[in-house]
């Protein structure tokens, strides 16, 4: 793939080793972030270092944004020193971060009406799958973009999947979390009920893997401690994905509900006990350890 000009902006937990991939694969990246330490690790591993946003953006074939909420990426691309006050039209904006579906669509009218395409591109696999290169990506965009701008994703991720036009891609993303965030507190519920009720859950686990009681929480990442090897229930529930990202997308799947007026009730549910849960000990571990709002739970 020909070598492209790339403005990295965010470069966090999951976009340090995202733009380090895009430059190990060849392309030349310019890269702002609010932290100095963030940007000094890049530079020193090639990348040019820019001193904004719009800096960055001034003369680049492409613009990827890595951040935490839709305030930061409004901020990086409407704001004074924001990527659009310099990017040429069309030069296509993708944003990686994960944010509510109706915040992706507003930016993608800001951007058009410069003559900038925009996709909306979250993402899943969490830190490891950034190192290693093997996120899903999740992406709303037309198909002439989608086709446009998957070989730079190509770099970072080994799915890349269209969802649909913008928007999608946090439909997607929201919709899977919500999910993951119930069926972690099923697996939670259903492994220390066995375990109170004097099933060996090593056992217990075993059953429901070979049942129709299995997911990806019971399978991949069983919140009980001693069941999934190298899952954070096995090193005091560090690492991971933590409690706080959960309960961010918990709420942008509430929200989104909201404005499409649809009942979210296990969702609302699972939102209630994570803040519960962040407030009683929950702060600053895996998501996974919500079991330990359960008896019989180490
Ligand atoms: P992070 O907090 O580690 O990184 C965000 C970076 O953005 C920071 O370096 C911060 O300094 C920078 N930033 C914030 N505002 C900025 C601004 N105005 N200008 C420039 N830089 C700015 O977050 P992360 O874990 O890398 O997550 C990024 C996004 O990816 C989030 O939306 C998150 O929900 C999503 N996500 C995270 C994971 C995960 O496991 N961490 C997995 C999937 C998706």
């Amino acid at each position: 793939m020909t070598s492209q000009r790339i403005a990295f902006i965010g470069l966090g937990n999951m976009g340090a080793p995202m733009a380090l991939n895009l430059l190990k694969a060849g392309h030349r990246l310019s890269v702002y972030d609010l932290h100095a330490a963030a940007v000094d690790k890049l530079a020193s591993a090639g990348a040019q270092v820019a001193a904004s946003p719009a800096d960055a953006a001034a003369d680049c074939d492409l613009v990827l944004t890595m951040l935490p909420q839709a305030a930061h990426v409004e901020a990086v691309l409407l704001g004074e020193q924001g990527v659009l006050s310099t990017l040429s039209s069309e030069i296509p904006i993708v944003d990686c971060s994960t944010i509510d579906p109706a915040s992706a669509r507003r930016f993608a009218l800001a951007a058009a009406e410069q003559g900038n395409a925009f996709a909306d591109a979250p993402v899943s696999g969490g830190t490891g799958g950034a190192a290693a290169g093997t996120l899903t990506f999740m992406v709303g965009a037309d198909e002439a973009l989608f086709e446009q701008v998957r070989p730079v994703l190509a770099a970072m991720g080994k799915n890349i999947v269209r969802c649909g036009g913008t928007g999608t891609g946090q439909v997607a993303k929201v919709c899977n979390n919500l999910l993951l965030a119930i069926s972690m507190i099923g697996t939670a519920e259903a492994m220390t009920l066995g375990a109170s009720l004097g099933i060996e859950p090593q056992v217990l686990a075993g059953i429901l893997n070979t049942s129709s009681g299995r997911c990806w929480s019971s399978e991949t990442y069983n919140p009980y401690p001693g069941i999934t090897e190298g899952a954070p229930a096995g090193r005091g529930y560090s690492g991971g994905f933590g409690v706080e990202l959960m309960l961010k997308d918990l709420g942008l799947a509430t929200e989104a509900a909201r404005g499409a007026e649809h009942p979210l009730l296990l969702g609302a549910l699972a939102q209630q006990l994570y803040q519960a849960w962040s407030t009683q000990g929950g702060q600053g571990l895996d998501f996974s350890s919500i079991i330990r709002m359960y008896p019989h739970a180490s």
